[in-house]
């Protein structure tokens, strides 16, 4: 009965099954070797991909798509987004006024957009709500991309994601002091409880602040905010959920703090130097980069008004300097996925960062692979990133040769995601 049960509730809230679609692509980037390997005929079933043939075969009686003209590549991956929020001058007010339903409604628009721009899955490095994102989209009531949600990151008292930071003392007052349930932790017991609670409200990835941030209502944005202990706490105790840790971080202290706590990626890097990048390859971490939000609130620093007068000394000096930072870690070696912020730049113009990271020195087709292949390892994910029998039917077409012409990826002509086409 019970099984029965189970099978009723799982068909009444998976999305309608997908349809045997073959495509034909005129080319196909492999994204194990990151190279193009020619034309092939792709076969989908039932939200995966099931064969994949060279040249262009005719398969009788199946909804076919011609790409002929277009590269296939594997749905890209963002690991680092914040579906449920946009940046803007009106942002720390809105805190005051909007509901979570608001955000929650924006977050519909915003995951539509990132998945008409060739997103297919995306990480969410904080916002409760996207929570809820994901489990609309999994559901099949709204269209986007497939999210793996931080919920509440996880900060250190006034630390970025405080989120009592910058509100009067009555309000404070008000409010409480936030603890581990809303994500904030001084000390290991915790941060224990801080990551426990994180996996009691659904989490799929654990995310600290390492260090201050720019966006956030404080004076630092570099300051160290862990102690490494707190850090080696949350990833042990994430270990025990099976949750890798990502940790926002833009100065050196708070960086080294959080690589010989554990963590698996680095995101933002700003500051990092020669040691850093040391550090992160003898501990094999990640780089998660975000130029693009650097570049953005960079140039947002010189409008007038945009920023709060704390704000905005921090997005002048950090902003400018994660595209010098990522050229230096990448001719070292240090392991990159591909990742924008976005939330903090607009949702749907996530392929800048393609342009910026080849801008910046790396091969087109290494933009590519830290976005699919690379971008699945960072993930933990077996079926993604790649377009291989198997492998859930995640793929993006567009025109022309894009290892020849980077930008061609903001010309998304074709998305499919889990063998549906949007
Ligand atoms: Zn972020």
């Amino acid at each position: 009965m019970r099984t029965l049960l189970l099978a009723a509730s799982l068909a009444a809230t998976a999305p309608a099954m997908a349809e045997t679609v073959v495509l034909h692509c005129g080319d196909v980037f492999d994204s194990t070797t990151a190279k193009l390997v020619g034309a092939r005929t792709i076969v989908t079933t039932d939200g995966r991909i099931g064969q994949v043939l060279p040249g262009r075969v005719p398969v009788p009686g199946a909804r076919e798509v011609d790409l002929s003209g277009h590269t296939c590549t594997p749905g890209w991956i963002d690991l680092h987004v914040h579906m449920a929020s946009q940046s803007g001058p009106r942002s720390y007010e809105e805190r005051f006024r909007l509901d979570d339903a608001d955000y929650a409604l924006r977050g519909v628009g915003y995951a539509e957009k990132t998945l008409k721009a060739g997103f297919t899955t995306v990480r969410d490095l904080g916002g409760e709500v996207t929570l809820k994102l994901r489990d609309a989209i999994n559901s099949g009531a709204v269209k986007g991309p497939r999210i793996y949600a931080a919920g509440k990151s996880i900060a250190t008292t006034g630390g970025h994601a405080d989120p009592t930071n910058g509100m009067n003392s009555e309000l404070s007052f008000m409010l409480g002091t936030p603890g581990p349930t809303e994500g904030v932790v001084n000390g290991a017991d915790d941060a224990r409880q801080a990551v426990r609670q994180r996996y009691k409200d659904g989490s799929d990835v654990i995310k600290i602040t390492a260090t201050g941030g720019v966006l956030s209502y404080a004076r630092s944005g570099d300051a160290p905010q862990f102690t490494v202990d707190e850090v080696r706490v949350v990833v042990e105790t994430a270990k025990d959920y099976g949750y890798a840790v990502a940790a926002h971080a833009h100065g050196k202290e708070g960086m080294r703090r959080a690589i010989e706590g554990g963590v698996t990626s680095i995101e933002h890097g700003t500051f990092m130097d020669d040691e850093i990048i040391a550090l992160m390859k003898k501990h094999g971490t990640w780089y998660v980069p975000t130029i693009t939000a650097g570049r953005f609130v960079a140039d947002k620093a010189k409008v007038p008004g945009y920023f709060p007068d704390i704000v905005r000394p921090k997005a002048e000096r950090i902003g400018a300097q994660i595209q010098d930072t990522f050229a230096r870690a990448y001719k070292a070696g240090v392991k990159i996925g591909f990742g924008t912020d976005m939330g903090v730049g607009p949702h749907g113009d996530n392929a800048l960062e393609f342009g910026y990271m080849v801008e910046a020195g790396m091969p087109a087709a290494e933009a590519l692979q830290a976005a699919t292949f690379k971008a699945a390892q960072v993930l933990g994910v077996a079926d993604l990133g790649q377009i291989e029998p198997g492998f859930r039917a995640d793929i993006v077409a567009v025109p022309g040769n894009p290892l020849a012409d980077i930008t061609l990826t903001r010309k998304v002509a074709f998305v499919m995601k889990d063998g549906v086409v949007y």
